[in-house]
């Protein structure tokens, strides 16, 4: 299946983005975050986004707060109900100008984009190799995996530095 949180952003854009995230005093100096704190309610936004998006893949982002050992969400921003119908077949991408939007949201609060999210329909919540390989460090990537329309398990990954694999976080 293609599926996906992929970020299409030239070069250009990514190294700004990553720079940003990195000269940030508050964001984390090592990479490995094992935890990220979701409240029930949050967990309820983002299931009623994914049910209600289904048997599309949904997808947002997750603004919030990096501490020492931990990242905790603060706000639950959809994305891909926003956009034009014409452009839903590649929903699960964030797209530059969608990036900044969600900088902008985040900053207006004090807070950071800590992650996002998507859905997976009728599949696991577990990485694909297209989430591998359109992931970005330091960000957790959440999973919603929606049976039959209706959200299950949920699950959050935070990228190895290598890059080689996700390393799951506990929720
Ligand atoms: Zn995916």
């Amino acid at each position: 299946m293609v599926c996906g949180l992929g970020f299409v952003l030239q070069a250009e854009f990514c190294r700004y983005t990553y720079k940003s995230a990195c000269d940030t005093n508050h964001k984390p100096q090592t990479p490995h975050n094992k935890m990220i704190i979701v409240t029930k309610q949050q967990q309820i936004e983002m299931n009623r986004h994914a049910e209600s998006e289904y048997p599309n893949e949904c997808c947002g982002a997750v603004l919030g707060r990096f501490e020492n050992d931990k990242k905790t969400v603060q706000q639950i921003l959809p994305i891909s109900n926003m956009r034009e119908p014409e452009a839903k077949h590649n929903r699960f991408l964030i797209r530059p100008e969608e990036f900044l939007h969600c900088e902008k949201t985040a900053r207006k609060s004090g807070l950071d984009v800590i992650g996002f999210y998507h859905s997976h329909p009728d599949h696991p919540a577990e990485p694909s190799q297209y989430d591998l390989e359109h992931a970005l460090p330091v960000y957790s990537y959440i999973i919603i995996a929606v049976a039959k329309g209706h959200a299950e398990e949920m699950t959050s990954w935070e990228l190895q530095n290598d890059r080689t694999q996700f390393n799951r976080e506990s929720m």
